[in-house]
């Protein structure tokens, strides 16, 4: 799973959900919530020690682990 390509964020898919590879830059957007990133996403997949992942959205890719979406759900 470390070695699938990293989700683009021109992809058009990515970009409709604001996808960025770091949470950072995505604080100007309305559904950001503070603290917010792929590592602590429900959709993220990957290991705390990795710094990309797999994302249920984003099938045979990975993302982020700092990254973030619009997308963006508390890991339960
Ligand atoms: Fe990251 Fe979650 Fe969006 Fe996937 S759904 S890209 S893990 S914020």
């Amino acid at each position: 799973q470390d070695s699938a390509p990293h989700l683009d964020p021109n992809d058009p898919t990515a970009k409709a959900l604001a996808y960025t590879e770091d949470a950072n830059t995505a604080k100007g957007n309305p559904v950001y919530k503070e603290g917010s990133a792929c590592h602590n996403c429900n959709f993220y997949k990957g290991h705390t020690e990795m710094t990309y992942g797999p994302c249920d959205l984003f099938p045979s890719k990975v993302v982020s682990a700092k990254g973030w979406c619009a997308s963006w759900t508390k890991k339960v």
